[in-house]
């Protein structure tokens, strides 16, 4: 028997600081042994478990109630079949650690969320997603995974089996997941363009877009008629590549993106009355580039000003008039709202408690610097997203309970019925997951 390493840990964060919690101890294990060790004391104890990934979720979903189960040590490359193209992580893997590990496979991740800061395990369990409608969220590509479950017992679910569908969007109240294989792509480059639009030609032309390019999102900023567009398409591995220069990426990424506009929020705070004119001056600002490189880098950028966020997942038809409709409640309102709202696509897939259950996808992200309270806003996008037959992203912040989820997901049942299997003690349970599975 091993011993894991246990600290105890005056307070976790999560990302945005929105979420706290003082957990009784932290456990860090290094092994699927130490793992199950951690669940069975946690059970003898009477202590719930609750493992965090890289803290990335604006929701309570990651927030541990007595045992923090930290995975930063299992973390890597298990296995890998250059031929099927399929690999296995270690749970705790993070998203930017894997293309280094890939590089030599000659493979990649078929599609990214716009940050690649998160875990592996804690971005599938919340159903992360990129754009594309050829391509499902990042739990599409699991192929199988490894978790301890409530009772200290190690399962591997394939393929062959049907809980597979139900366990990969987890939301952690499943077990502690130790490991996932993926389906992986031969690797490939992207090009990507991104200039500004006018507003009602990207909505005019949103869905067509998204069906004839390989990815394709906006941003807008409310208080303007400007959309910022990016388009990227895919190309083979062997094209020559065009990447953004170092010194342009920082000015563009690290002083506009993140600088000036942390600035320009910050702005906002103190004066609610410029909100409008600096909205409409950085949609002047927007950039237009174009550049061609491997997709990790394309796909992902850094985000440094810290923001709340609620995103919420609606038949690709609704999002125009889901933009409208926020665009009107913003008017109506009088609401001065800084940063830009994110529109997005995916495919439909099977996973039971994905946001793109059994239809094609179209997302709606609103964020609110992380100084100003997001509360009236975020309830006015939900009402909207509802009206649309709206599914919450589970990683960001909403206040849906069971009662309202088990209409927006036909396979709810099942997957409660999962629950009680792998975690009938409640092992698992927290304040988030207690409102939208029940207890
Ligand atoms: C700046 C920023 C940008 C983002 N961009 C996107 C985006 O483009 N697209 C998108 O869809 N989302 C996006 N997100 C949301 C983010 O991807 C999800 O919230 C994701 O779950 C965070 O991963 P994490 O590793 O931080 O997990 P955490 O937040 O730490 O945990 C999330 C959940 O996973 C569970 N979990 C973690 N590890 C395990 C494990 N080993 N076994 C079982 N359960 C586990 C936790 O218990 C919890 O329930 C963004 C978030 C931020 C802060």
């Amino acid at each position: 028997m091993t011993s894991t390493s246990t600290t105890t840990r005056s307070t976790w964060s999560n990302w945005a600081g929105s979420v706290t919690a003082r957990p009784v101890r932290v456990e860090r294990p290094r092994s699927v042994d130490e793992v199950v060790e951690v669940v069975r004391r946690a059970r003898e104890e009477g202590l719930r478990v609750k493992p965090v990934g890289a803290g990335h979720s604006f929701s309570a979903v990651a927030q541990a109630p007595d045992v923090q189960v930290d995975l930063t040590d299992l973390q890597g490359l298990e296995h890998a079949d250059p031929g099927t193209g399929r690999v296995t992580l270690a749970a705790g893997t993070r998203l930017h650690a894997i293309p280094p590990l890939l590089s030599h496979l000659g493979l990649d991740m078929p599609n990214l969320g716009d940050i690649d800061r998160q875990s592996i395990s804690g971005a599938v369990s919340t159903g992360t997603h990129g754009t594309g409608l050829d391509h499902g969220g990042l739990a599409t590509q699991v192929v199988g995974l490894t978790l301890v479950d409530g009772t200290g017992r190690v399962r591997t679910l394939t393929q062959e089996d049907p809980e597979l569908a139900g366990a990969v969007v987890g939301l952690g109240a499943l077990g502690v997941v130790t490991s996932v294989t993926l389906q992986l792509a031969p690797a490939f480059v992207l090009r990507a363009v991104e200039r500004p639009e006018p507003l009602q030609h990207v909505l005019e032309s949103f869905v067509e877009r998204c069906r004839s390019e390989d990815h394709f999102e906006f941003f807008w900023f409310p208080h303007t008629h400007v959309a910022s567009t990016r388009t990227n398409t895919r190309l083979p591995h062997d094209v020559p590549l065009a990447p953004l220069r170092r010194r342009q990426r920082l000015v563009d990424e690290v002083l506009l993106a993140n600088g000036a506009f942390a600035a320009a929020c910050r702005l906002g705070v103190h004066a609610p009355s410029l909100v409008r004119p600096v909205n409409r001056a950085s949609a002047r600002l927007l950039a237009r580039r174009e550049f061609t490189d491997r997709s990790h880098r394309v796909f992902t950028t850094s985000r440094r000003v810290r923001f709340h966020e609620t995103e919420w997942a609606v038949p690709v038809e609704a999002l125009p008039s889901v933009q409208r409709d926020v665009d009107a409640l913003v008017r109506r309102h009088g609401w001065r709202i800084s940063f830009p709202l994110e529109f997005r696509a995916a495919a439909a897939d099977d996973l039971w408690l994905s946001t793109a259950h059994g239809r094609t996808t179209g997302y709606v992200a609103a964020h609110r610097y992380h100084r100003e309270d997001p509360g009236d806003y975020f309830a006015a996008v939900r009402d909207v997203a509802l009206a649309h037959g709206g599914r919450p992203h589970w990683g960001k912040m909403h206040d849906l309970d069971l009662g309202t989820l088990a209409g927006l997901y036909p396979r709810m049942g099942d997957f409660l019925a999962l629950r009680d299997l792998l975690d009938p003690d409640r092992v698992f349970a927290n304040a988030y997951l207690e409102r939208v599975l029940g207890a």
